[in-house]
């Protein structure tokens, strides 16, 4: 018995771990090989942290790596990853050249862990080259994209597509982001652990302590977005979200981000907002390191509401985040946030600054509201985005794409 999963059923009822150890105990053990590119920052790695120990303890023998790469080569995935997103980017003959050299690199190094396994996982693009690079493969590969590719640039994708026509299957977090691709897509939305760091309960004191630390004032509201330095999540748009919202209201607004080793924009990123914020002392912009994961959790739960007026979102995890935190949030209406804001319902979907003024100011002239569709998001999150649900997707497509295996070599 394993405590680990046994601690989610005072959470989601223990009919839905008995459900796991059993589909667990189907897959016999497998080998199961997770690969990114970073350890730390960003939710894929968010995800990974936790999927991975659940998985070894459903009884799979589940392991995560992550891939080294340059500078030059991080450049390039960035570009690839914005290019995936939609926005128009220069990528050389010797962009890819390096995309394939370093796949090549740290080919070499994980060749044994990969070759044997049952299945490999590669999440997003950067590690998408190393199957093309894996001749004697043993298992069944599968690439899971966590990022918003229903409107990529198409030079990129064109060529993404050569190495990802190869895998035998895909997974996406939603239907939108399916693509044309000659092997089964699977649709499994991210989720988070209630029990991490990031979401398990805090107390008055761990929350007062981080009011005080960073001089946030207890009696005018709050508002907070999470994310890293990133242009799609729009930081300046918030920043001017606020302003509107300032003029009638004495609000106050953290941006809380970090950078993650495979981003290299976020230095620049960071720079821009905070030369939009002009110094205002309520504007509080916070360079956080990775690990700060509790002060991330406080934060949260200190905001009145919760913004993530992203331009694009393969999922939004600060979205699942602040909403079992029972805030309503204010999103960008576009990919994976309009899974979780159901308009009205745990929040608002907005297209401008404009937009998530009004409804900043609606929502602080009815403080009611505020606590229902708080309420509402939470039970959302609930019955939806947590572990559970997410591991249990993750393990019934193991089956089927083992027993794919198993129908096609009865037919041969
Ligand atoms: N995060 C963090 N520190 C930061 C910024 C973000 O720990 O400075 C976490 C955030 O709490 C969330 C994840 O990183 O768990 C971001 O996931 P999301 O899906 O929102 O966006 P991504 O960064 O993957 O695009």
């Amino acid at each position: 018995m394993s405590d680990r999963l046994s601690a989610y059923e005072g959470i989601v009822g223990s009919s839905r771990i008995t459900q796991l150890r059993r589909i667990g105990k189907k897959l016999g053990g497998i080998r199961v090989v997770h690969v990114n590119s970073t350890r730390q920052g960003g939710g894929v790695a968010e995800i990974l942290d936790w999927m991975v120990p659940l998985m070894r303890e459903a009884g799979l023998d589940a392991t995560w790596e992550v891939i080294e790469g340059t500078d030059d080569f991080f450049e390039v995935t960035k570009n690839i990853h914005n290019g995936l997103q939609g926005r128009p980017v220069d990528l050389s003959h010797r962009g890819w050249k390096i995309f394939q050299e370093v796949n090549e690199m740290n080919m070499e190094r994980l060749r044994p862990t990969l070759t044997d396994a049952d299945i490999v996982v590669i999440h997003d693009p950067q590690p998408a080259f190393l199957l093309p690079l894996c001749s004697e493969r043993k298992g069944k590969w599968v690439w899971r994209g966590h990022i918003d590719i229903s409107r990529p640039f198409r030079p990129v994708w064109k060529v993404l597509r050569t190495m990802l026509e190869k895998y035998d299957a895909s997974i996406f977090s939603m239907c939108e982001f399916a693509q044309a691709l000659p092997h089964t897509q699977y649709i499994v939305p991210p989720s988070i652990d209630p029990l991490s760091s990031k979401n398990r309960d805090l107390d008055m004191s761990e929350l007062e302590n981080v009011r005080a630390r960073f001089g946030l004032d207890p009696e005018r509201p709050l508002l907070v977005q999470v994310s890293r330095f990133d242009r799609f999540k729009d930081p300046v748009g918030v920043i001017q979200a606020y302003r509107m919202v300032r003029k009638v209201l004495p609000v106050q607004l953290v941006l809380a981000g970090g950078t993650a080793t495979d981003d290299p924009e976020g230095k620049a990123v960071l720079e821009d907002v905070m030369e939009v914020a002009e110094e205002d002392p309520d504007i509080h912009v916070l360079n956080l390191p990775p690990n700060a994961h509790e002060t991330i959790n406080a934060l949260q739960r200190l905001a009145d509401i919760i913004l993530q007026k992203s331009t694009r979102e393969g999922f939004g995890l600060t979205v699942t985040e602040g909403m079992w935190k029972g805030k309503p949030v204010i999103g960008g209406d576009t990919g994976g946030i309009r899974l979780q804001v159901v308009n009205h319902h745990t929040g608002f979907l907005v297209n401008t600054p404009e937009g998530a003024a009004h409804r900043i100011r609606y929502l602080l002239h009815h403080q009611n509201r505020i606590s229902e569709m708080g309420a509402v998001a939470r039970e959302f999150v609930r019955e939806n985005f947590l572990l559970t649900r997410h591991l249990r997707e993750y393990l019934t497509l193991f089956l089927a794409i083992r027993r794919e295996t198993d129908v096609r070599r009865l037919e041969v």
